[in-house]
């Protein structure tokens, strides 16, 4: 038993908020159910995690209600937090940044040198069971006896890849949960065969329901009955976002974004052997799946309306999008504690006072690229500043 601030979930926002705490002197404890802290931290960014981005903006996020707090707490901001850990970082060509060390390992090591030093108390193997408020405190019932705290910050992330769902935690004290969908995560389609492994950089758009939502430029990586790659997750978080009201969804694929459809077709049509037009274009197998698509004649020659229809089927390839990726292989859900329910300039919850929220737990989702880690770190300072 000891009095102070509870946190429940030693992931990133639970590590973020207990530093930021403790630096101003109080005492924490950080309550985790896993052995050890961190641990979907160390799977980020293909074990690189990318923290941030610098070019984040708000359009990146499922709601315009973090505005405040991503203006206060800016990539910039969260650089030079973690600069002040001792961490070094760079970014890419897109903006995404990373430990300079490229390894995930580094990011947590930095954290947990810093809660060490400043004498948090983190308790591994411990499973909290039930949260209650009890005469201007709070008690964390768990697997291992009870805890008490002056303020609690709930921090149980999602349960994307192989968490643990704890929400009903918090619908047991009242609050309500947007029910989770999976995003960040290859889309299952009717998509290319024979291209399992085949990267190709195009631009592609989403039509959900008839109309465009998204289109950009960016890299698929293309899988047997899958779109995957980093373009794949961005639209699955686009799609994500429409939940039940999905009717049809389907990904037109630009594979030569670089030529205007004229410019190719005339390409095609001075270069390219009637017999294998894309074999000078295209990776093998995207060229024939594009081919098998157009009824062709066994005329010798290129014909001017042969070089059209190649040109249009290489720069509007339709795939038929199924679903969404599973919780299993989601890198975050979207949805979780109602925003509405929430103080959206300090976290704390309206129906408890001393109750915040953070991190993926709530109903805040932003796109593959740094945007749900800058998320953690956002909102734990943001609460943790309320709490200082
Ligand atoms: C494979 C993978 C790669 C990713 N790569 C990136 C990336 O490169 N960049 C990026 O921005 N985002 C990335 N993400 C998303 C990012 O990791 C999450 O958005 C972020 O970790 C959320 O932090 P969190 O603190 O809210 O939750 P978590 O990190 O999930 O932490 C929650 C913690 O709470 C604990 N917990 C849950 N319930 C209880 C309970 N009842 N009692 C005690 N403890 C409990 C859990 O064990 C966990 O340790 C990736 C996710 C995955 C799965």
């Amino acid at each position: 038993m000891a009095d102070g601030i509870l946190i429940i979930g030693g992931g990133a926002s639970g590590l973020m908020c207990a530093l930021q705490l403790a630096k101003s002197g109080k005492s924490v404890t950080v309550l985790e159910k896993n052995e050890r802290v961190g641990k979907k931290l160390l799977a980020t960014g293909n074990g690189k995690c990318n923290l941030t981005n610098v070019n984040i903006a708000l359009g990146d996020y499922n709601t315009h209600l973090v505005k405040d707090i991503l203006r206060e707490f800016s990539p910039q901001r969260v650089i030079e937090e973690f600069a002040q850990l001792g961490l070094l970082t760079k970014s890419d060509s897109e903006g995404r940044v990373y430990p300079y060390s490229e390894s995930a390992n580094t990011v947590l090591n930095v954290l947990l040198r810093r809660l060490e030093e400043y004498g948090v108390n983190i308790v591994c193997d411990t499973l909290v069971e039930e949260l209650t408020p009890c005469g201007g405190k709070w008690k964390a019932v768990t697997s291992k006896g009870e805890y008490v705290g002056d303020k609690i910050v709930f921090a149980c992330g999602s349960n994307a890849t192989s968490g643990l769902d704890s929400l009903e935690l918090m619908r047991r004290l009242g609050h309500s949960a947007v029910p989770l969908r999976y995003a960040i995560a290859p889309l299952s389609c009717d998509g290319l065969k024979g291209a399992n492994g085949v990267r190709a950089k195009v631009y592609a758009s989403m039509y959900i329901n008839g109309k465009e939502t998204m289109g950009e430029r960016g890299e698929f990586l293309f899988k047997d009955g899958a779109l995957s790659g980093i373009l794949a997750f961005r639209l699955s978080s686009a799609l994500a976002r429409y939940r039940d009201k999905v009717e049809s969804c389907k990904v037109t694929i630009d594979f030569v974004p670089d030529l205007s459809q004229a410019q190719l077709s005339e390409f095609i049509y001075s270069n390219c052997n009637v017999y294998s037009p894309l074999e000078g274009i295209l990776h093998k197998a995207i060229a024939q799946n594009i081919i098998s698509q157009i009824p062709m004649d066994r005329s010798w020659v290129m014909s001017r309306k042969k070089a059209d229809d190649l040109a249009k089927a290489c720069k509007a390839f339709e795939v038929h999008i199924l679903d969404v990726g599973s919780r299993a292989n989601a890198q975050v859900a979207c949805g979780g504690i109602s925003l509405e329910e929430l103080d959206m300039r300090t976290l704390q919850s309206k129906l408890h006072s001393g109750l915040y929220c953070i991190g993926e737990s709530v109903d805040v989702d932003g796109l593959c690229g740094g945007c749900n880690l800058h998320w953690a770190w956002a909102s734990a300072m943001t609460a943790s500043k309320d709490m200082i």
